[in-house]
């Protein structure tokens, strides 16, 4: 039987309304990125870099979806590459995603915050997925910086002019995401930009969204429905708002998140998906504390109805 102590970059499968089934790769330590964006989900970026490292090797990762796909019971849509942080920042994304494509003939999906879009080794990588999914919050150098506080020296203009060259390059759907913060990239002279951006970009969807989940910042505010409606529209065709507004976007961190993981766990077996939503903490945290508990033999994971399950063996004490 496969454990999670044989796959620790793989997660899922999680249901997605924008990409069916999906299953993730984690190929980043939490949490490791170019941006330290102000409505983060996964929480502050504590190691700020462009960097590129094997922070996991492809020889693990491939061997780890390997053991997994060997399960009789596995069934998913797409691998989807996000997690913890900036994916590009794996310095082995190309091999990862050239191993995939020999152990599946299932879609390959990178969600990339675009901040190395301007560098050519990362958007070499990024031609071997099959979906690319890289977000812009802003045309605009002050407010790409406000927005995504980026490592200094990232210039908004050249990763825009990155990610026009790899549309050229690039024969896949190219799905870009904007996400709006009230008060920061919502004004009219933003969206002008953004438009003028979108022009040369040419994606082939682009995707609207906000502050719905518990941003980094409490600042990082949600921009009403009828607000994100109007820059739809100014957006053109290809725009669609992807918001998930049943989503608490403010919730009180958990300060015993071990303990409330277990509670919840003791009263009933639950997927990831369970846990975030019923404790309102943030992903990564979750996934953290899952992996402390399974590692020290309190929780484990079973498999039931190509869903992943966490159970209680044991509670802390
Ligand atoms: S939202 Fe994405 S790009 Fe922004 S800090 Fe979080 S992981 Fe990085």
């Amino acid at each position: 039987m496969v454990t999670h102590r044989d796959i620790r970059h793989i997660f899922g499968p999680v249901p997605s309304r924008r990409l069916g089934l999906s299953l993730g790769l984690d190929v980043i330590p939490a949490k490791t990125c170019p941006f330290d964006c102000i409505y983060c989900q996964i929480g502050k970026t504590n190691h700020h870099t462009t960097r590129p490292d094997n922070f996991v090797t492809a020889a693990e990762l491939l061997e780890e979806l390997r053991l997994f796909l060997d399960q009789a019971d596995c069934n998913f849509d797409c691998l989807t590459f996000s997690g913890s942080g900036e994916p590009t920042l794996n310095s082995e994304l190309e091999d990862m995603l050239i191993g995939i494509r020999q152990l599946t003939d299932k879609p390959s999906v990178v969600i990339t915050g675009g901040s190395l879009m301007a560098e050519a080794t990362v958007r070499r990588a990024l031609r071997l997925a099959d979906v690319v999914m890289p977000s812009l919050d802003s045309a605009v150098q002050a407010t790409f910086e406000a927005v995504n506080r980026p490592v200094p020296g990232l210039v908004v203009a050249e990763i825009i002019r990155g990610m026009e060259i790899f549309r050229s390059e690039f024969s896949g759907q190219m799905r870009l995401e904007v996400l709006f913060v009230k008060g920061y990239n919502d004004r009219p002279d933003e969206i002008e930009a953004f438009k003028s951006a979108i022009e040369r970009i040419q994606p082939d969807t682009i995707e609207i969204n906000t502050v719905v989940r518990p941003p980094a910042e409490k600042f990082a505010l949600t921009v009403c429905l009828p607000d994100l409606e109007q820059i739809r529209d100014a957006l053109g065709h290809k725009a669609r708002i992807i918001a998930d507004f049943k989503r608490p976007a403010t919730v009180a961190a958990t300060p015993h998140l071990d303990l409330a993981i277990t509670a919840v766990i003791s009263r009933r077996p639950v997927t990831l998906d369970d846990l975030v939503s019923s404790l309102g903490a943030p992903y990564s945290e979750v996934v953290d504390n899952l992996k402390m508990l399974i590692s020290k033999g309190m929780v484990q994971p079973t498999y039931h109805d190509q869903k992943e399950y966490y159970t209680l063996v044991q509670t802390l004490t």
